[in-house]
């Protein structure tokens, strides 16, 4: 099983004007094998969003749940939110100097798994996500995002997906900055985790490019905070011809 339930979740963060409240009362259920779009204009507070279920301190949760199979997520720390199945592809990653891809991918899976991976899978399917991310065999010597492209960062954020193999991945804006072979590369990346029994997929993105790729069960309009609206695949379709405005104008009054 993984379901991911969000509940009336408000957020704020604190500014040198005082608190502010980000995220108004989002709710949003992600069951097994179904993935969702979230998709809004900048600063919708869809970063917002995945940090806090990911458990960035920057972001209080004034109220509101987060469930995995019925566990609460917010009393989680960051470790044992990875532990039980979350993953989080950030908008922008962090580097990590002086520590190769390699050893990162095998520290994190050891983490995760409570046990290190045999070395020889572990070499092997290491290497076979390398080849079908289109990497290099030298990248995994490489320091952790230190100079990688941003096409590179994308790309092993999708290998991390495929060999940590969390049941719900949240994946922000996994789309921007990449060209199309690039985007190719990482769509079928998450199509084939897709594909792999009970997982929950929650695809952030501003731009449409990326669902002709990766097709949503669910799509989820982002608007100041709050879920604006909410179809099916065909939602994207509009959002593509006729952008955010009426959302947005409905959210100012
Ligand atoms: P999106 O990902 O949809 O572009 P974000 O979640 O990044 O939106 O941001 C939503 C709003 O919250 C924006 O107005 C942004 O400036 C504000 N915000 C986000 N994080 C912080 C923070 N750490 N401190 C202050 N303001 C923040
Ligand atoms: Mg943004
Ligand atoms: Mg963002």
């Amino acid at each position: 099983m993984s379901t991911l339930e969000i509940k009336d979740l408000h957020v704020q963060v604190n500014t040198e004007d005082g608190p502010k409240e980000i995220l108004k009362g989002v709710t949003l259920t992600i069951k097994d094998g179904e993935t969702h779009a979230i998709m809004g204009p900048n600063g919708s507070g869809k970063s917002t969003l995945a940090y806090s279920v990911a458990g960035h301190p920057r972001y209080e949760i004034t109220k509101g749940t987060v469930l995995l199979d019925g566990e609460d997520v917010l009393g989680m720390t960051v470790d044992e939110r990875a532990r039980a199945g979350l993953f989080l592809a950030m908008q922008y990653p962090v580097e990590v100097p002086g520590v190769s891809v390699a050893n990162f991918l095998r520290t994190a899976k050891t983490a995760i798994d409570g046990e290190a991976p045999k070395l020889r899978t572990w070499v092997k399917d290491v290497n076979g996500v390398m080849e079908r991310m289109n990497l290099d065999a030298s990248f995994s010597q490489r320091s952790v995002n230190e100079g990688f492209s941003g096409g590179e960062k994308k790309r092993h954020e999708i290998a991390q997906l495929d060999l940590l193999d969390p049941k719900v991945a949240i994946l922000d804006e996994t789309d921007s900055g990449l060209d199309i072979d690039a985007l190719k590369v990482v769509a079928d990346g998450v199509n084939e985790f897709r594909k792999r029994e009970n997982k929950g997929v929650l695809l952030i993105t501003h731009y449409t490019r990326i669902l002709r790729y990766i097709k949503p069960d669910f799509v989820h309009v982002f608007v100041a905070g709050r879920v604006a609206d909410e179809g099916g695949p065909e939602l994207a379709d509009e959002l593509e011809a006729n952008g955010y405005d009426k959302y947005v104008k409905a959210a100012a009054v």
